[in-house]
């Protein structure tokens, strides 16, 4: 997605050899115009899944998870990071390793809101090492709901996780896939 290319060179900061920063459009200010655009796409893209929920995790999956529920026309939830103190036969409880906190937190989804039949479409900022999409998936599929897709924003494909998810078998969709953050700089992974 070219809108995004763009903003990613103008506007992210290289952070080590392998961390991203986006601070000023995705993870801290949020522009809604791209976000409008990003859930276009993932939407276009989708179209033919059948979704009937978007679910992602808090917090910077939320921009771009509703932008595409709406989209789609379809609810969108996300996951919570922090226990919730209402009963916890209620809800879904999965680990999820934080690539970014480096330390294993467990996050959770009511019941109320995924069911068997549902369809859902996993979106989330950004692809690392899986663990997030893996936790989300792995929520979906405690109910018997299928994943129909994982859509991503930014995806470091220098990192394990989308070829990890595909080899479990799901389609990950990512709008820009960056190759290296070496050195400082960003390239990209060149699309046929
Ligand atoms: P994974 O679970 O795939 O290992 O990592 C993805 C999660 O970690 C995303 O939900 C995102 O919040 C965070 N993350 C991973 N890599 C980056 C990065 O380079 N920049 C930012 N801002 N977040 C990242």
């Amino acid at each position: 997605m070219k809108l995004l290319r763009d903003k990613v060179m103008a506007e992210g900061i290289v952070l080590g050899d392998n961390v991203l920063k986006v601070d000023s459009f995705l993870n801290h200010q949020m522009d809604p115009v791209l976000m409008r655009e990003v859930g276009g796409e993932f939407a276009r893209r989708f179209a033919e899944e059948g979704v009937t929920k978007v679910l992602t995790i808090e917090s910077s999956g939320i921009a771009p998870a509703i932008m595409t529920s709406l989209e789609l026309g379809v609810p969108m939830i996300f996951a919570r990071k922090h226990k919730s103190l209402t009963l916890r036969d209620d809800i879904l409880v999965e680990k999820v390793y934080s690539f970014t906190k480096q330390e294993t937190n467990e996050i959770t989804v009511s019941k109320k809101f995924l069911h068997p039949e549902d369809r859902v479409l996993i979106i989330d900022d950004f692809l690392a090492n899986g663990e997030a999409a893996f936790g989300l998936a792995r929520i979906v599929e405690q109910v018997g709901a299928s994943v129909v897709g994982i859509g991503i924003v930014i995806e470091k494909s220098f990192q394990p996780g989308a070829s990890r998810l595909q080899e479990a078998g799901y389609r990950v969709d990512s709008l820009v896939r960056i190759a290296s953050l070496e050195n400082g700089a960003v390239s990209f992974v060149e699309e046929l």
